[in-house]
């Protein structure tokens, strides 16, 4: 079972407003509306590339940014095509219903996760305003994604971009998983310091994956390994900002390529299959 842990969708101008889309897209030279998701598009892509799943994820940077990708919307596609897609719901921790959202995303909308910006919202992951969002992810069952480390976004908080602040959170709540966007990008030794420490934090290689070299890569994986966190690692590519196909042929390379590894041992069948979905597939509740 292949998934891509990090697949956003939305539109533009019904999302994401011009100026967020135009600075997010010309961090990869793509004009704004290259930002739209479409569903056909991306199945085709999937198949193409054989991605069985994806998780799908809302967005919720509406009181800073105005860039919004509602939870019904998400959970609309994860009904048509309940195969493919796996829904996470998005909330702002200054929403003063942020916890009874989280609550009726997963008993109503049925979404399998729990996908937050904070840098974005000019917040703090260890803020608490989010920890409302957090008892109630932490009561369901299922994983929090968090946006760590850097972005295009002009308006993001650079103060809230280190995956360093995810030690608060991940110490407060023990038995809620933490996935950290992009292994931290560009602080990638701190996530995995942090990984060595919390047993429920993971991180995704979405953005840092394929815009390193693929020796950095291979490096940073064989850290992991050693130090004892490879099984918490997941691959997802951050469409529409990395590309499924080749991002994947990529990831055959990683356990083919003896060259690539400093200690000559590529990713094992067993490494291998939990990155690309055994690990992501792990973190979800029960069907909900
Ligand atoms: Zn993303």
């Amino acid at each position: 079972m292949i998934i891509d842990s990090h697949c956003h969708a939305g539109e533009y101008l019904k999302h994401f407003p011009e100026s967020f889309a135009t600075g997010m897209m010309a961090s990869i030279h793509k004009p704004p509306e290259a930002i739209t998701t479409s569903i056909p598009q991306l199945l085709a892509e999937m198949d193409a590339a054989h991605i069985d799943q994806a998780f799908l994820l809302a967005f919720d940077a509406q009181r800073t940014l105005g860039a919004k990708v509602p939870n019904e919307y998400v959970a609309e596609i994860c009904r048509r095509y309940p195969d493919r897609f796996i829904g996470f719901g998005s909330v702002d921790g200054m929403h003063p219903d942020a916890a009874e959202t989280v609550h009726y995303f997963v008993h109503e909308l049925h979404l399998r996760g729990l996908k937050i910006a904070p840098a974005y919202l000019r917040l703090s992951p260890a803020d608490p305003c989010w920890y409302g969002a957090f008892s109630a992810a932490q009561e369901a069952g299922i994983p929090v994604l968090v946006h760590v480390g850097t972005t295009p976004a002009k308006d993001a908080a650079k103060q809230y971009f280190s995956p360093t602040l995810m030690a608060k959170a991940a110490q407060d709540f023990p038995r809620l998983n933490f996935i950290m966007a992009h292994m931290g990008t560009p602080w990638v030794t701190q996530c995995i310091d942090l990984m060595v420490k919390h047993p429920n934090l993971y991180a995704d290689l979405s953005i840092f994956g394929w815009y390193q070299s693929i020796n950095t890569v291979a490096k940073t994986l064989e850290t992991a390994r050693q130090r004892g966190v490879l099984q918490r690692i997941l691959w997802g590519t951050d469409q529409p900002w990395g590309p499924l196909g080749v991002f994947k042929e990529r990831m055959e390379r990683l356990r083919n390529d003896t060259e690539l590894f400093p200690q000559g041992q590529p990713l094992t069948d067993e490494e291998w299959t939990n990155i690309m979905g055994k690990t992501a597939l792990r973190l979800l509740p029960a069907q909900l």
